[in-house]
């Protein structure tokens, strides 16, 4: 710095700031894609909408999480404290319906379905990243205080017990989905007739006979679905926050009615950043991995209605036996499940067959292959290398890795930074795989030992594959191979071998030592061990 100080204006900032600087995300509301830029510097807070618990949840429910997990992650390595929401609705008319039907109070359905939807995130590794979770039910008090605003402020009446939302107050209704008043509809229904005009929705119902309810100025009653977010984000993000997520369905109604209610209520923008996954639907045709979706997102909007396409993966699931993703947990390793929902760009359907599933897993298992020839050259596991958590470059170290590497690490950031193409960046994982393979290959190092200058670059090189997989939480942690052996097959080696030792102990009795002595032998060299127990024969795996 000089002695008056002008210098000063012209430092740069620091590599992790410029960095901080290269993200651009797909904005719903602009339809363009935006440079990234913060309410407040350094930080992001990031708002998803959550489930009604009110069913066990299926895949449907795992791929907004499973996604702004991984751009949680990402924003996090780039620089940035990031605090995540997923609200939980808990409730609601099919909440209320289910409870009856099973003879429950509403809460224990939502306790219950909700227990299901966090073991659920825990096992995807979504939960831990999740800053809170916030329930519509302990919102209440937040919510008549907000609904009252809106009153104050002519943006919503009262209506026997009922209050609404008078859309015509909001000049801007319909600038999030792009539409025309004329072509919304509007709940119509029973209610039809306390409503100013038929877009007008709910913020607050009158209860009927029997149902839950919170007294408030209306008389006793529940909230509506809309305001429930933009209560819990305001109260957990700020009137004005960075990036609010959730499925394309919800664009319309439910988050125009977000807008709506929040910047009717604040004076101010809700949200910076609208970002919307794609669906979930049946499968076509089996693509390959990052493989491109020929539906354009405008024609999967039109096709699919509220929630159509959760209840497609559901029906499919159902069909293979497991509606409920706990069921689809046994038959598949939740990091399988992972790498098919962020194989796709998230701004595009997601193809779901439990063969596409597979296809993947098969990807995948050729990184698992990799991991185990990388152990045994340098006798190092793979998930033990220090890796940096921040994208900062070590030139020093990338100089070491294997030529390329630095390379791909460099077209990793930029997928990411385009939109969190996590398709793409995976496409670059097997990218590096090869490379890195072929590397081990030329320099024969699992023939020669002792070439340590080869062994400190492929180590540099694995370290880079890991930083980056890191960033959408992958390869955490080594997947047993004993868990994958699914429940059902696991049920089946079990009777398998309950036959075998009735067969040994059959041909004891009948002094055939020959085959008794051969089915141990076997068993023995499959890694299964017998044991003569007082109690009978026991068996286990070395
Ligand atoms: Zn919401």
């Amino acid at each position: 710095m000089t002695a008056n100080g002008k210098l000063s204006n012209y430092a740069l900032p620091d590599k992790t700031q410029l960095s901080i600087t290269m993200i651009r995300i797909y904005n719903t509301l602009t339809k363009t894609k935006e440079e990234f830029v913060p309410v407040h510097s350094g930080k992001v807070g990031m708002y998803l909408c959550g489930p009604t618990v009110y069913k066990p949840s299926h895949i449907g429910h795992m791929v907004g999480p499973v996604i702004f997990d991984a751009i949680k992650r990402y924003l996090t390595y780039s620089g940035y404290e990031v605090t995540f929401i997923i609200n939980i609705t808990d409730v609601d008319d099919k909440l209320i319906s289910e409870a009856n039907r099973r003879g429950l109070p509403m809460p224990a359905v939502a306790e219950e379905m909700t227990a299901d939807y966090w073991a659920n995130l825990e096992a995807m590794g979504v939960k831990e990243s999740v800053s809170a979770f916030p329930k519509a039910t302990e919102h209440i008090g937040n919510i008549i205080r907000f609904v009252q605003t809106l009153i104050d402020k002519g943006f919503a009446y009262e209506s026997d017990g009922d209050v609404y939302y008078d859309v015509g107050k909001f000049s801007d209704y319909g600038k999030l989905s792009h539409r025309s008043l004329e072509s919304m509809l509007g709940e119509g229904g029973s209610t039809a007739e306390r409503k100013h005009t038929p877009y007008d929705f709910a913020l607050w119902k009158s209860a009927k006979a029997d149902e839950p309810s919170w007294d408030s100025p209306w008389g006793k009653g529940r909230p509506g679905w809309h305001i429930e977010c933009s209560v819990m984000s305001k109260e957990l993000l700020g009137d004005t926050f960075d990036i609010h997520g959730g499925g394309l369905d919800l664009v319309f109604p439910h988050h125009e009615n977000e807008v709506a209610q929040s910047e009717a209520c604040h004076g101010k923008a809700m949200c910076n950043f609208w970002m919307h996954n794609g669906l979930m639907q049946a499968s076509s045709e089996t693509g390959k991995v990052g493989g491109r979706n020929t539906r354009s997102n405008e024609e999967q909007t039109a096709a699919l209605a509220d929630n159509a396409a959760e209840q497609e993966a559901g029906k499919i699931s159902k069909s293979k036996g497991a509606s409920a993703f706990r069921d689809m947990l046994k038959v598949f390793e939740a990091e399988t499940i992972r790498f098919f929902l962020l194989s796709t760009h998230y701004r595009r359907p997601i193809d779901f067959s439990f063969e596409r599933i597979e296809e993947v897993g098969k990807g995948l298992e050729t990184f698992y292959r990799f991991f185990k020839r990388f152990e045994k050259i340098t006798g190092q596991s793979f998930y033990r290398l220090n890796v940096p958590l921040t994208r900062t470059a070590d030139k020093s170290k990338e100089e070491k890795s294997p030529d390329g590497i630095a390379e791909l690490r460099s077209k990793f950031l930029e997928s990411m930074d385009d939109d969190f193409n996590t398709g793409g960046a995976i496409g670059v994982f097997f990218d590096i795989l090869r490379l890195l393979n072929k590397f081990i290959d030329d320099n024969k190092m699992e023939a020669v030992q002792g070439n340590s200058n080869a062994v400190e670059q492929l180590q540099q090189g694995a370290a880079v594959l890991r930083e980056l997989a890191l960033t959408l939480g992958l390869f955490v942690k080594p997947v047993k191979e004993a868990e994958a052996i699914t429940s059902a097959s696991a049920e089946l080696v079990g009777k398998l071998m309950t036959l075998l030792i009735e067969l040994r102990a059959a041909a004891r009795k009948n002094k055939d030592f020959a085959t008794a002595d051969k089915i141990r032998k076997d068993l023995s060299d499959f890694g299964i061990t017998l044991e003569d127990r007082p109690g009978g024969t026991e068996w286990r795996t070395e």
